[in-house]
């Protein structure tokens, strides 16, 4: 009780240090009329009771919907549906608005978890920002959070319409959601993207927390208080759901196992994607219990909950990239070096619809990401950021020409907020992750002297290959390489993929690095010693790289044999 008072008032007077001291605190200070112990269910009770479920419904309980077979009429509409998504709005359109997700499968821990009364938990509003998003998955994921969010804590729910064109998502929806008093739609009138589709939002927000999902979600029970206590205990936590699989065919919700000690957390590559890995051993050893939050380097960024005063203090979003893309990363380095935190909380569970791929059009997208991606490197990244230039070649030229806009104002922030540098974050919060030499001891094209070709890599069967079949093509990031530290090959487009001489085999190929994370030396198959005479020895074999016809191999080496030279070009 102390500590959670202690925690209560650390997270008021947060946020009177962050607004200002105009501003007052959101809620009734602790020593007012506020009654001891936990919410009883009754007080958590959701905005809107859940509507009778027939089980034998499509989809119920968050089964899968699979109809035996379809009429012709019903075949075009699934095709049409699923081009138009993405995903089965076939399925979609025929799966309740209001159903059920089925028993409660979360680890025991989380079933037990209470949350006092006094000082109470925060009050949120849900933002959830929309293009063209199938009516069906729309309203499902409100409904979902209207059948879930405790009233007393749910402030309203926002979508915010990112200038979709579709007709359903106009003024029906504004009538629709008016009859559920505590939706409202915002209206963004230019296609501008997710970033500032959010941002509107959060400036309307009147909730103490900004709860964001994307537009195709179905919210578990129980997955809101968890978020809000943890923000209650730290304001400084940005906090994700875990987020599980509503399967894209199919519908089915995949519920969480109350077995699973095994998480995942998120990752980054060199080239700024995002992706999932299994949380490492200590972070394992650090959680006492399941309703532990879970450390995370980075986070998926649709899904997630932050104090609405620590979402401004910490600078927001870049409200200058565009459309989608990047901006999860931009606010992972941003919190962790801004003096945030991360988290993952597994007692909350949300689901979301994943695709393979978007179905939105943009304006050229793919140099759209790569420009959001530019600006995050140049903010927060310090010198790290030419890793990532090598081995994207539009990256790189969007850094020459300075075509990435101005990023004055997200340095100063930077600057103001006294961030922490890059290594910095690399070190502490990602200790697992390589780290590349910043400057390579040599990098560009391997150019082969006897062959006059470049060094050049294939997809043959899903594995990559190193072949020598091209002319030198300085638009082609499948040659550019990089001679490391610790005398590895590495390809730069893919900097976890190195040359690779196997024992016993002629033929060289590209494997997995074995020098990752906190390993200090390289394989002896992935070691190659730059000699003199400009040949690549390596010990393992006792052989050199070599050009023959259109495949590299090694060969014994002789100093005077040409297709044995190499240059960095
Ligand atoms: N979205 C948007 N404008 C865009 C692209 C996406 O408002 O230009 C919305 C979209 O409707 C969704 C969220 O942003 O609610 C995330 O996009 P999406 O689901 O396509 O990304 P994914 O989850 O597949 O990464
Ligand atoms: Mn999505």
């Amino acid at each position: 009780m102390v500590k959670v008072l202690l925690h209560y008032i650390n997270y008021r007077t947060f946020v009177m240090r962050l607004r200002g001291s105009t501003l007052q605190p959101f809620v009734p200070s602790p020593n007012s009329n506020c009654p001891p112990g936990f919410y009883a269910e009754e007080e958590l009770k959701p905005h809107i009771q859940r509507p009778l479920q027939d089980p034998t419904a499509p989809g119920a309980d968050g089964k899968a919907f699979e109809p035996r077979w379809l009429t012709a009429k019903e075949r075009k509409e699934f095709d049409q549906g699923f081009i138009k998504n993405q995903f089965n709005q076939f399925a979609s359109d025929r799966v309740s608005l209001h159903r059920l997700l089925g028993k409660d499968t979360r680890h025991p821990d989380c079933l037990e978890q209470k949350f006092l009364r006094c000082p109470g938990l925060p009050t949120t509003s849900v933002i959830i920002v929309f293009h063209n998003e199938a009516w069906s998955t729309l309203l499902r994921t409100v409904y979902s959070v209207l059948h879930t969010a405790p009233a007393a804590l749910l402030t309203e729910v926002l979508l915010v319409d990112d200038a979709s064109t579709d007709v359903h998502l106009k003024t029906h929806l504004d009538n629709y959601v008016q009859q559920l008093n505590i939706v409202r739609v915002l209206r963004q009138r230019e296609r501008k993207g997710l970033i500032t589709a959010r941002l509107l939002g959060a400036q309307a927000a009147r909730g103490e927390v900004l709860t964001f999902l994307d537009s195709h979600c179905e919210c578990f029970p129980g997955w809101l208080e968890p978020l809000l206590a943890r923000i209650l205990e730290n304001p400084t936590a940005v906090v994700s759901p875990k987020i599980t699989t509503i399967n894209r065919n199919t519908l089915k919700f995949i519920k969480p196992l109350p077995t699973a000690y095994y998480y995942q957390r998120g990752k980054f590559d060199w080239m700024l994607n995002f992706g999932w890995e299994v949380i490492p051993e200590d972070e394992k050893m650090r959680r006492k219990n399941e309703t532990y939050p879970v450390r995370t380097p980075t986070f998926a960024g649709g899904l997630f909950s932050v104090s609405k005063s620590y979402f401004e203090h910490i600078g927001s979003y870049d409200d200058q990239m565009r459309f989608w893309g990047a901006e999860n990363l931009e606010m992972s380095f941003r919190v962790w070096q801004c003096g945030g935190q991360l988290e993952i909380i597994p007692c909350s569970v949300v689901g979301h619809i994943f695709r393979s791929k978007s179905p939105h059009t943009f304006t050229n997208a793919s140099s759209a990401i790569t420009r959001n991606k530019v600006r995050l490197a140049e903010v927060w990244m310090d010198d790290y950021k030419f890793v990532f230039y090598r081995g994207n070649r539009n990256a790189a030229a969007i850094f020459k020409e300075n075509s990435f806009g101005d990023v004055t104002e997200r340095r100063e922030l930077r600057k103001r907020l006294k961030c922490r540098d890059f290594s910095w974050y690399l070190k502490n919060i990602y200790p697992e992750a390589y780290v590349p030499d910043i400057r390579p001891v040599k990098h560009g094209q391997l150019n082969n002297n006897g062959w006059k070709c470049c060094l050049d890599v294939e997809k043959k069967n899903k594995k990559w290959e190193p072949i020598n079949k091209f002319k030198c093509r300085n638009n082609s990031g499948a040659q550019y390489f990089q001679y490391t530290s610790q005398q590895e090959i590495r390809l730069s487009s893919r900097i976890d993929l190195c040359l690779h001489a196997t024992a016993g085999r002629a033929l060289v190929s590209l494997e997995l690095c074995q020098l990752k994370g906190k390993s200090t030396t390289a394989a002896p198959e992935q070691v190659w010693i730059f000699t003199q005479t400009n040949q690549l020895r390596n010990p393992s074999s006792g052989k050199c790289l070599t050009v023959s016809g259109g495949s590299v191999i090694v060969a014994p080496c002789k100093s005077t044999r040409l297709s044995q030279k190499w240059a960095f070009i």
